[in-house]
C-alpha cells in the first residue's frame, strides 16, 4: 500500500489486530521510505439496500451520512468513539442480513434511535425530536419524562 506521506510504494505492516468486535481488521503501517506510520482498517464489501425516502425517492445507503447523523445528535456528550463505531456496525449488519434489497427510511431511523437510546439518553431525545417530528410539545414532553423516569 502507497505511503500517504511520501506516496512510496513500499510500506510494511507492524501490527495487525481485530477492532470493531472483530468486524474489522486495524493495521499499523509503516513507510519504508520515510518511516511515518499510519493505520488502515479492513472490512468486508457488503451489499447494503436501498433506502426509501418518505416522498418515495430512492438513495444508495450512505455510511457517512448515518455516521454524521449520529454524531450530531451525539455533539459534546460524553460518549467513546469506539462505542459509537460499534452502534454503526450494528445498524449496517441489521441491514446487510435483513435480505431486502429496500429498506424504509423510516425503519432505519427507528434502527438509529434504539442504538442512540443505548448509547445516551440526551443523543436519543436530540435525535427523535428532530426524526420524529412530534406532532406537538406534549408529545416531546411526554417522551422526555418516560426517559427520567427510568
Ligand atoms: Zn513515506
Amino acid at each position: 500500500m502507497r505511503c500517504p506521506f511520501c506516496t512510496a510504494h513500499e510500506t510494511k505492516v507492524i501490527d495487525s489486530r481485530l477492532a470493531n468486535e472483530g468486524d474489522q481488521v486495524k493495521r499499523r503501517r509503516e513507510c519504508i521510505s520515510c518511516k511515518e506510520r499510519f493505520t488502515t482498517f479492513e472490512v468486508a464489501e457488503l451489499a447494503f439496500p436501498r433506502i426509501v425516502k418518505r416522498d418515495g425517492t430512492r438513495e444508495q445507503f450512505q455510511e457517512q451520512k448515518l455516521r454524521s447523523g449520529m454524531l450530531r445528535a451525539l455533539e459534546k456528550r460524553p460518549v467513546d468513539s469506539e462505542r459509537i463505531e460499534v452502534s454503526v456496525s450494528r445498524i449496517k449488519k441489521l441491514l446487510t442480513s435483513s435480505g431486502e434489497r429496500e429498506v424504509a427510511a423510516n425503519d432505519l431511523g427507528e434502527m438509529v434511535m434504539k442504538e442512540l437510546k443505548t448509547l445516551d439518553h440526551v443523543a436519543f431525545v436530540r435525535f427523535a425530536s428532530v426524526y420524529r417530528s412530534f406532532q406537538d410539545v406534549n408529545d416531546f414532553t411526554e417522551m422526555i419524562e418516560k426517559l427520567q423516569k427510568k
